[in-house]
């Protein structure tokens, strides 16, 4: 790459946005910060405008957004970014001219609409946000298919899509998604009925946001990149499958209709996949080695048990159904989670809550965000309601 590549960063103080800096850092010039925004994290956000010197930020939250103009009067006049506030901002930031590639790494829904704007911009879109395939499969991959590139990083995917390259969908058999199984891969159903916050969190392989880790460990986040690869990949959910493999080194594979299998391993390092995108279609600088295959020694492969982890089928079900389902689905969850994590209700009972406000909803064709974000909040509020306060 011989330009300049500028790179908005939304949800730069989260996990994949810190190590996305990172990346930028490392870069040598060849990729420059325009954009930095999040939730509400100033005293992440504010050191970072110091450093990359973005013209726009963003912060969604009304209060944040007056600290962080505070923080941020010593930065000469001329060096003082433009600061964009509320979801809105998030958009305008997201569809501002000077990115050529958005890196949408914002967690839940509230990614959806920056999403929708940084296609329609014509850039290129690092989707780190699952929300939005998720939630809004059809919208936004008709609209990468009119207007932008979409580029995902989710590690699975990721992987996916560089085993995808070039070849003919005609011949694709299957996708696999693999999971390392989360923290309680091992344990037994009664064992998981208790576990404790602090033990779920623990997650062995990635280093993530708790709700992701949540997710990890009931396989809810495979269900969600099933939903995620049927959009990505528009290929029949029935064609993909998850399988649990504990080291983490092999993260996709591409079986063609030859019986052929295509498989993508590297360290489980997000870096990698953060990296690939933000360089797309460009081979990002080489800077680890290869994986030593004879040190790792072993790689193993197992059926996910349907009984002990419900979520996938939940996953499955919504993915079938598609409409509105997904979105409720993944609504309910958030809240459940959430409610798990305050210690209101027990890991297990999660998929009963999910499934619940799965039944009680009335799927929709999705026409337009907004309808997808009015099932987002039918959903939060059903599943408020069946967590103990
Ligand atoms: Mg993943």
């Amino acid at each position: 790459m011989s330009e300049v590549r500028r790179v908005a960063v939304l949800g730069a103080t989260g996990s994949v946005g810190r190590q996305a800096l990172d990346v930028v850092r490392k870069s040598g010039g060849a990729l420059q910060v325009c954009g930095l925004a999040c939730k509400e994290n100033v005293e992440v956000l504010a050191p970072l405008v110091e450093e990359f010197r973005p013209r726009l930020v963003a912060v969604t939250d009304p209060a944040a957004e007056e600290v962080l103009r505070g923080k941020l009067e010593g930065i000469s006049s001329r060096h003082r970014p433009k600061i964009l506030a509320g979801e809105k901002g998030l958009s305008e930031l997201a569809a501002c001219r000077e990115a050529d590639i958005v890196l949408n790494a914002l967690v839940g829904s509230v990614g959806l609409m920056p999403t929708l704007s940084a296609l329609e911009a014509g850039a290129i879109l690092a989707l780190a946000n699952k929300e939005s395939l998720v939630t809004a499969g059809p919208l936004v991959m008709e609209k990468a298919a009119s207007c932008g590139t979409l580029v995902p990083v989710d590690s699975e995917h990721s992987s996916l899509f560089r085993c995808l390259q070039g070849r003919d969908p005609l011949t694709i058999r299957s996708l696999t998604l693999t999971g390392s199984g989360g923290s309680l891969k091992s344990w037994a159903a009664e064992r998981m009925e208790k576990a404790r916050p602090e033990e779920v969190l623990r997650h062995p392989v990635w280093n993530m946001g708790r709700r992701i880790t949540v997710d990890s460990a009931t396989l809810m986040n495979k269900a969600l990149e099933i939903i995620e690869a049927q959009h990505l990949f528009q290929i029949d959910v029935s064609k993909i499958n998850a399988v649990i493999h504990p080291q983490a080194f092999v993260h996709g594979i591409v079986e063609l209709e030859d019986g052929t299998l295509f498989a993508h391993l590297s360290e489980p390092d997000m870096k990698i996949p953060i990296s690939y995108a933000l360089y797309y279609p460009s081979p990002g600088p080489v800077q680890r080695k290869a994986l030593d295959l004879a040190e790792i020694g072993r790689l193993s492969f197992e059926r996910p048990d349907l009984e002990r982890f419900p979520c996938l089928c939940l996953g499955y079900a919504a993915a079938k159904e598609g409409g509105t389902l997904p979105a409720v689905l993944n609504a309910a969850d958030e809240v459940a989670v959430e409610g798990f994590l305050k210690g209101k209700i027990k890991l297990t009972e999660i998929a009963g809550i999910v499934r619940r406000v799965m039944d009680e909803h009335e799927v929709e064709t999705i026409r337009s965000p907004e309808q997808v974000l009015e099932a987002d909040r039918w959903a939060r509020d059903r599943a408020l309601s069946l967590v103990p306060a």
